[in-house]
């Protein structure tokens, strides 16, 4: 069997948003599964609404989830000339003809068929005209008019339609213009493309792309078309649903493993997995298990996969998606193994990077930042003598491990009949400014001596210089 080749084929005018990204995904999975190839192709043939800035987000959003293609980047407005080839070819077999009709002839044939109660639709009046081509002509599919088209999709079986329901559609606008149905199957068939995943907004275009592959003596790519990503309240996906964008999702504090593993579970799934890695994704990825019924986008979900992500991520993918926010907060080129010792303490704590990033600031603030009521109800009078006890216990620590650090602290529980409690809050405030945070073992564990007596000390001092 020929190796599978899909395509992504976003138009340009917009940011990626989830239901494209989901395509682009079930599109490169397949390619990935099967060891096929993967096309991109951008359709920027409306220039009115296609912009560089798109094409750059696109671009953007693909890299950020990982999905890399083995051809192109195309870009259909330079492809004009093989569009216009494979017109001339339709033409000359008779199966397209110019048309000369004006815009009033065709409002009239509208209107006339709407009094009759049919389809508004063109009538064919040219069909058989043999007009010669012309500044003023469009040039029309010649469409059959009786029989059935069907689309064999592997998702939804066979959709059957009737070829009376089709007008002759325009291919070619008068100032030589391919129509977007033409330049897509044009396209397709050029670039080798077998297989066909997109969403199901495009069935109804599905037919008329059928008839033009069969005039062209094309074989038929498989067709897959994919129910749309709804809302909580099943209506389709839309900005008030909230973030749209893959990449907010980044801007988010979200790793693309979990977004891809989120986007496609909205349409996919394998026995009742939720969870799945890039690598089970690619090995285990298949069109029979698309599901016929439109997945709900549920951004509760898409969070709790996202720490579960965090939690199985490797320290070196932490640390290269962290670091972006890490600089935002005014922590910049991290030692890299301080920044992995502080991400271990966070990373079962963190449902979102920008959660990991805020979490992690004071490991690496010069001079720890109180929080006002933190510092008010913990470093206190009472606080001091304990905190005290504690500095010079570890100061006489010669090395400084997990059981060193434990017999501080329990020393200092003996030493002022104090539970772990109420002495770890005081330490918590002084080493971190917060009153939550990892165990404070831990953060002293990656603190190291100097960092932490440092801070002891300075809590200790402030205590003091605000007397009692
Ligand atoms: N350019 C179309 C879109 O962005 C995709 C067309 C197709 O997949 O055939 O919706």
């Amino acid at each position: 069997m020929d190796p599978v080749v899909t395509r992504f084929p976003p138009s340009p005018t917009g940011y990626l948003h989830v239901g494209g990204a989901r395509t682009a995904l079930f599109n490169w999975l397949y390619a990935r599964h099967t060891a096929g190839r993967f096309v991109l192709r951008l359709e920027d043939t409306d220039v009115q609404r296609s912009t560089q800035a798109s094409v750059d987000a696109i671009f953007e959003a693909l890299q950020w989830l990982g999905i890399d293609w083995d051809d192109g980047p195309y870009y259909q407005t330079q492809r004009v000339d093989v569009y216009r080839a494979h017109i001339q070819k339709l033409v000359d077999r008779g199966h397209a003809y110019y048309c000369t009709c004006t815009p009033e002839d065709i409002e009239a044939m509208r209107n006339e068929a709407k009094a009759r109660g049919d389809k508004p639709r063109y009538d064919g009046r040219c069909r058989d005209k043999h007009r010669p081509p012309s500044e003023d002509a469009v040039i029309r599919f010649k469409a059959p008019r009786t029989g059935t088209t069907v689309i064999e999709d592997v998702v939804k079986g066979p959709i059957v339609f009737q070829n009376d329901e089709l007008d002759d559609f325009i291919i070619c606008r008068s100032d030589g213009m391919p129509m977007y149905n033409l330049a897509v199957v044009v396209d397709d068939i050029t670039m080798g493309i077998n297989t066909v995943i997109r969403g199901d907004d495009h069935v109804n275009n599905t037919p008329k792309q059928i008839l033009l592959y069969k005039a062209l003596g094309a074989p038929l790519p498989v067709f897959a078309h994919v129910p749309m990503v709804l809302g909580s309240d099943r209506a389709r996906l839309s900005k008030r649903h909230g973030a749209m964008s893959v990449t907010e999702y980044r801007d988010m504090g979200y790793l693309p493993d979990a977004v891809l593993n989120y986007l496609v579970r909205l349409g996919w799934s394998h026995g009742d997995q939720e969870f799945f890695t890039r690598d089970e994704l690619i090995a285990k990825f298949s069109l029979e298990h698309i599901g016929k019924s439109a997945g709900v986008f549920d951004p509760q979900k898409l969070l709790a996969l996202n720490a579960d992500h965090i939690k199985t991520a490797s320290i070196e993918t932490l640390a290269l998606h962290l670091k972006p926010f890490l600089g935002a907060l005014g922590v910049d080129n991290p030692d890299p193994a301080y920044l992995g010792a502080a991400i271990e303490t966070l990373q079962t704590r963190s449902k979102t990077l920008l959660e990991m990033a805020d979490g992690a600031v004071f490991y690496f603030q010069a001079d720890v930042v109180y929080e006002e009521k933190a510092a008010r109800k913990f470093l206190k009078p009472a606080a001091l003598e304990p905190l005290r006890f504690l500095i010079a216990q570890l100061e006489a620590q010669g090395v400084f491990n997990d059981a060193s650090i434990e017999a501080a602290f329990v020393q200092t529980m003996e030493k002022t009949g104090l539970k772990l409690g109420k002495i770890a809050q005081p330490v918590r405030v002084a080493l971190t400014g917060k009153t939550v945070s990892p165990g404070i073992f831990e953060i002293i564990r990656v603190l190291g001596k100097e960092k932490t007596l440092a801070r002891l000390r300075r809590a200790a001092d402030t205590i003091a210089a605000h007397g009692d």
